[in-house]
C-alpha cells in the first residue's frame, strides 16, 4: 500500500436507518481534486443525495469535513467543515468550526464521516481510532452542551474525547440550528445542527491516539515556527489581544457596525461592547484551536445578574454584534450571557440575532404588535427581551416558534410587508458586516451559494492600500489597491480571485486568520502532502468547490434570480460616519453580470456551464446536471 501524506484515505459511512458503518478509500485523485470541506461535502450531496430531498428528512446527507491540513502540526489547522442540504434555504449547506475535534478526527485515522438515514431513538457515534459503535443518547437528549460533553467523558471514562452535537435547538429542528463543538465552537450557519437533531444522531464522540502523518516535517515546521514567531505582528497580534471583537471599535467608527437590524452603522453603545472592554471586564482567559499559538477565543466569566459559566467560552465579534448592537443593546454581560444560551443549546448567534432584530424593527414600525409577540414589547435596546426570545427559540416556544423559522419564513407567515425588513439572502441572516463600507461584500451576499456569510466572502477594506493583502494579490497579477467603496470591473476581478481563494482554506481546513501568505499556503500543502502544488492548482480547488456548490443550487431548484442584493444596502446611511453612503444598485446589478460571466456561470440558471466545470476538472457534474450518463472523466 502506497503512503498518503494530509489523508487516511478513510472516509467513515454511517446509516443511521440501518445501523450499519462502512469504510470508503476513495483514493489520491479524490483527495487531491476535492481536498475536503466544501469540495468534499459538495461531491457527496451531488453524487448521492437525490433531488428534492427533504432537508429534515432520512434521505439527507450529513457530512463532517476536515480538510487535508487538518490535524498537521502548525498553526490554522484545527478547522473542519460541516455540510447538508440546508433546511434554511434548501440549497447547498455548509458551516465550519475550529477547535479540536476535526483534528481528533484525522488523529482518529478518518478524513470525513458520511451519515446518512435517521436513527428510530435519539443516538450518539463514539469514534476511537477504528473503533465505530453507535450509542444510545437516550440520557442525552434535550441537554445542555457541556452537560452532554461531561457526560460522555464520564461514561467513556476519558477527558480528552472532542464532541460534536446538535443541541436542544436541533432537537426541536430549529432552522438555524448549529453543530457545537466543544460546548464553544460552532459550525454555525445553514442550520446543520437540525439536520443532525432530525436524524437523532446527539452527539459524535471522537478520541484518537493517531497523527496525521505529513510528507516533510521540517518544511511544515518551518511555517510553524514562522507563525509562532511572527503572529504577534499585525492584525493577528491584536486577535490574540482582543479576540476577534477588536475589530468592533473600528467598524462603528468607520460606520459599518450593524445597528437596529442595519438601519445604521455607528452605534452608540459600542464602546461599552468591544473586545478591549471585554478584556477589562469579563475576561477570563484566552484559549486556541489545534496547535494555534494565536489563542484569539475568549472564555469570559460573569457572576451575578448574567452568570456567564467560562466553559462555553466567550463571544465572538460576530455574536456582539448580532446580540449586541444589531438589537440595539449594549449590555456586555447580557450578550455574554446570550451566548453562553445559544452555546448551550446550539444556535448560531447571527441567525438569532438578526430574526431579533428583525421582530424588533417590525415592532417599532407597528408591524408586530405585542399580541403577535406574546406581551414582549420589543424595541431596540430591550435586553430582558432578547435573552427571552433565545430561550423560546430553542425551546420553539411563543413567539420564538415563529423566530426559529428563520426571518424569511417568519416574515412570510406575518406579511403585513414585513418581509422587507428581513435581512437575508436565499432564507441566511446576514452576518455582521456592512457593504456600504466594502462594497463588493454586498457581490459575496448576493451569489453565496449557502446564502448570506462573511466567510467565503471579500471584505474589501484590506485591499484599500498597500500592504499584505494586495502584495498577496499581485502574484495573481491584481497590481493595484482598489477602494473599498467601489464595486467596478477590477474590483469584481478581485473579489473573484478573493473568493476562489477563501473556499480554499476551507477545503483545506486552514483557519482563515492565518497570516500566511499564498507561497507558504502552497508550502504547506507541499509539505503535508507531497505534491506539487502550484499556486495556480489551489484556487482552482477552491473555484471548483464553488462552482459544484453552485451545480448543487440549481439541481435543488434554485436559480440566478435567487441571488439578489439586500435593498437596504443600496440605501444612503441617515447619519453616523458613513451617512449618505450606499452601494449603488446599478453597479451592483453590473457587478453581478461580469462575476457570471467571469465564474462560467450561465445568467439564466446560475449554474456554471459545461465548459466551465470541464475546465474543473467536474465534468461529470455537467453530465448530471443535463441527465447524462456519467462518463469515465469523474
Ligand atoms: S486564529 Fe483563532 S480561530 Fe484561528 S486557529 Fe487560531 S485560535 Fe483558532
Amino acid at each position: 500500500m502506497t503512503m498518503s501524506y494530509g489523508y487516511h484515505n478513510k472516509i467513515l459511512r454511517v446509516n443511521l436507518s440501518t445501523g450499519e458503518t462502512g469504510i470508503e478509500e476513495p483514493g489520491e485523485r479524490f483527495f487531491r481534486t476535492y481536498m475536503g470541506g466544501w469540495g468534499l461535502i459538495a461531491h457527496y450531496l451531488l453524487k448521492e443525495l437525490k433531488p428534492g430531498a427533504d432537508p429534515l428528512g432520512p434521505d439527507n446527507l450529513l457530512v463532517f469535513a476536515p480538510g487535508i491540513v487538518t490535524g498537521a502540526p502548525l498553526g490554522g489547522s484545527g478547522r473542519h467543515a460541516v455540510g447538508a442540504k440546508s433546511p434554511l434555504t434548501g440549497g447547498f449547506g455548509a458551516g465550519e468550526a475550529g477547535g479540536f475535534w476535526g483534528a481528533e478526527l484525522k488523529r482518529a485515522g478518518w478524513d470525513a464521516i458520511v451519515v446518512v438515514g435517521q436513527a428510530e431513538r435519539p443516538v450518539y457515534l463514539w469514534i476511537a481510532d477504528d473503533q465505530v459503535e453507535i450509542r444510545d443518547a437516550g440520557h442525552l437528549w434535550g441537554r445542555k452542551s457541556a452537560e452532554v460533553e461531561r457526560t460522555l467523558r464520564e461514561d467513556l471514562g476519558d477527558e480528552h474525547i472532542r464532541v460534536a452535537q446538535c443541541g436542544l435547538a436541533g432537537e426541536n429542528l430549529v432552522r438555524y440550528a448549529c453543530v457545537i463543538h466543544d460546548a464553544t465552537r460552532a459550525a454555525g450557519r445553514s442550520g446543520l445542527g437540525a439536520v443532525m437533531g432530525a436524524k437523532k444522531l446527539k452527539a459524535i464522540a471522537v478520541r484518537g491516539s493517531g497523527r496525521v502523518e505529513v510528507a516533510n516535517l521540517e518544511r511544515v515546521r518551518e511555517q510553524a515556527r514562522w507563525l509562532s514567531e511572527h503572529y504577534m505582528e499585525g492584525w493577528t497580534g491584536d486577535l490574540h489581544e482582543n479576540g476577534t471583537d477588536g475589530g468592533l471599535r473600528g467598524l462603528s467608527l468607520a460606520g459599518g457596525l450593524p445597528t437596529r437590524n442595519f438601519q445604521e452603522g455607528a452605534f452608540e453603545g459600542a464602546e461599552k461592547l468591544t473586545g478591549a472592554t471585554m478584556t477589562e471586564t469579563i475576561l477570563n482567559g484566552r484559549d486556541n484551536c489545534f496547535a494555534c499559538p494565536i489563542n484569539c477565543k475568549r472564555v469570559v466569566e460573569v457572576k451575578e445578574r448574567y452568570p456567564v459559566d467560562p466553559v462555553y467560552g466567550g463571544p465572538e465579534y460576530e455574536t456582539v454584534g448580532a446580540l449586541g448592537s444589531c438589537c440595539g443593546i449594549d449590555d456586555l454581560e447580557a450578550v455574554a450571557y446570550g451566548n453562553q444560551q445559544c452555546n448551550a443549546y446550539g444556535l448560531d448567534t447571527i441567525s438569532a440575532g438578526v430574526a431579533i432584530s428583525w421582530a424588533m424593527e417590525c415592532f417599532e414600525r407597528g408591524l408586530l404588535t405585542a399580541e403577535d409577540t406574546g406581551g414582549l414589547v420589543l424595541h431596540f435596546g430591550n435586553t430582558g427581551a432578547m435573552i427571552e426570545l433565545i430561550e423560546q427559540i430553542a425551546h420553539r416556544q411563543g413567539f420564538g416558534n415563529l423566530l426559529a423559522e428563520g426571518c424569511l419564513r417568519a416574515a412570510r407567515k406575518v406579511g403585513r410587508g414585513t418581509e422587507r425588513y428581513a435581512m437575508q439572502v436565499k432564507g441566511q441572516e446576514v452576518p455582521m458586516h456592512e457593504p456600504r463600507i466594502k462594497f463588493a461584500l454586498d457581490l459575496g451576499y448576493a451569489t453565496s451559494p449557502t446564502g448570506a456569510d462573511h466567510m467565503h466572502n471579500i471584505h474589501d477594506t484590506g485591499y484599500e492600500s498597500e500592504g499584505k493583502s494586495i502584495e498577496g494579490m499581485r502574484g495573481l497579477g491584481i497590481l493595484d489597491p482598489l477602494p473599498a467603496k467601489s464595486l467596478g470591473p477590477e474590483k469584481v476581478r478581485l473579489a473573484k480571485y478573493h473568493i476562489d481563494w477563501q473556499v480554499l482554506y476551507n477545503c483545506l481546513g486552514l483557519c482563515m486568520f492565518m497570516p500566511y501568505d499564498k507561497d507558504q499556503m502552497r508550502e504547506i500543502v507541499r509539505g503535508v502532502t507531497g505534491w506539487n502544488s502550484s499556486i495556480f492548482e489551489l484556487i482552482k480547488v477552491g473555484e471548483r468547490a464553488l462552482a459544484m456548490a453552485r451545480a448543487f443550487n440549481y439541481r435543488e431548484g434554485l436559480r440566478a434570480a435567487d441571488d439578489v442584493a439586500i435593498w437596504r444596502f443600496s440605501t444612503p446611511f441617515e447619519s453616523g460616519p458613513a451617512e449618505g453612503v450606499q452601494v449603488p444598485a446599478e453597479d451592483v446589478a453590473k457587478a453581478l453580470d461580469l462575476y457570471y460571466e467571469m465564474n462560467g456561470w450561465d445568467r439564466e440558471t446560475g449554474a456554471p456551464v459545461e465548459g466551465k466545470l470541464v475546465e474543473l476538472g467536474v465534468g461529470w457534474v455537467a453530465d448530471l446536471l443535463h441527465g447524462r450518463c456519467h462518463r469515465s472523466r469523474e
